[in-house]
């Protein structure tokens, strides 16, 4: 039983759904909460009228990987989706986990978190007697993709473009790559990251919610000749110049508010664009999981920025968690419906 619960765990593509509880002021409004949880399967029950107005009510069921509910800790998210691909980031694995949802289901909250976690963990392995002697580092990389462009968070967004190599690897020119020794560095760019957001007049929050942050954790072998000569070189190139072999890496991923891609009517022209992007960038991610899990020989990972830069997360060794984000309230009832049949067309 243990044994293949864990394989399960290892699958190539995972979709989980995380409920949040109920916020105070959902609680204040008397707001229903519609969403129930039962083992791996969820109800959403839909209050509905009828042409003569009479109340009633929908219900919809769907069943994933898992679901967790309500009163599960981030911890034990973390052991639910990305505990079990670590090991094998050591493997050559390229392993995604995506928090996708609407803006306030609990992405931010999810994601926040999971990097320091698998950070703690990988550099526990990378002092394991069996990668101890193997000249592994772990490097960490935190970027954005705001509007189709993508903006490096650690250093100062400056503007960054991406090539691939012949051997479809992707190289994001010039972004900063840091070594992590502890976790506690880890934090620290995180938070530095994130004060880099993209903030907008309307504020933090309203702004953050119409880009993709990708951060990366990334295992390279390093050969010590071969890297001096480069650093000799005077190659400016981050990725380049800090050399290594990537051997596994795994990039966490707060997608932007999954009803922001409906913004495509909108008054404001940056707007209207900002939402024809996002909305590109998810049906695209939706197709690459989907080709991904029908072992496609084609991945159509062209059909956004967002799976461009994932592309060598898409091909030979890799491995996908989408965690789907829903808020209880009746009144995110229609964006809970979207998000669980987007996950549900995933899995
Ligand atoms: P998003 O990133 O999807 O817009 P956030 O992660 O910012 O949403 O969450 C919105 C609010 O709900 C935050 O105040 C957050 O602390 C709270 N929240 C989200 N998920 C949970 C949870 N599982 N348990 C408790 N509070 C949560
Ligand atoms: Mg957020």
């Amino acid at each position: 039983k243990e044994s293949s619960s864990r394989e399960n765990n290892v699958a190539k593509i995972r979709v989980v759904v995380r409920k949040r509880p109920l916020n105070k002021k959902e609680l204040s409004r008397k707001e229903d909460d519609v969403v129930s949880v039962s083992d791996n399967g969820l109800t959403v029950h839909e209050p509905k009228l009828k042409v003569d107005l009479t109340a009633y009510v929908e219900r919809h069921e769907f069943c994933f990987d898992a679901v967790l509910d309500q009163q599960v800790t981030n911890d034990e998210v973390y052991r639910e989706t990305v505990q079990p691909i670590i090991p094998i980031i050591f493997q050559r694995t390229k392993a995604t986990c995506f928090a996708y949802g609407q803006t306030g289901s609990g992405k931010t909250y999810t994601m926040q978190p999971l990097p320091l976690r698998a950070a703690e963990d990988l550099v526990r392995l990378l002092h394991h007697p069996t990668y101890r002697n193997q000249k592994f580092k772990l490097w960490l990389s935190y970027f954005e993709i705001y509007g189709g462009k993508l903006y490096d968070l650690l250093s100062d967004r400056k503007k960054l473009c991406m090539r691939e190599d012949g051997r479809q690897q992707v190289c994001i020119v010039g972004l900063q790559e840091f070594e992590v020794l502890d976790v506690q560095i880890v934090k620290e760019y995180i938070e530095r990251g994130n004060a880099c957001r993209s903030t907008g007049s309307t504020g933090a929050n309203e702004e953050s919610s119409r880009s993709h942050a990708i951060l990366q954790l990334v295992v390279k072998k390093h050969n010590e000749v071969k890297d001096t000569r480069r650093n000799n070189n005077n190659n400016n190139d981050a990725n380049e110049s800090k050399g290594g072999k990537v051997v596994g890496k795994i990039s966490f991923i707060d997608l932007a508010g999954s009803e922001r891609g409906a913004d495509t009517t909108d008054n404001d022209r940056q707007t209207r664009m900002e939402g024809a992007e996002i909305n590109k960038s998810l049906l695209a991610l939706k197709e690459c999981i989907r080709a991904l899990d029908n072992d496609q020989l084609h991945i159509p990972f062209r059909g956004s920025k967002l799976t461009e830069v994932l592309r060598d997360s898409f091909v030979g060794n890799s491995r996908t968690v989408m965690i789907s984000c829903i808020s209880p309230n009746a009144g995110s009832c229609e964006h809970t419906l979207n998000t669980l049949r987007y996950a549900d067309r995933v899995k």
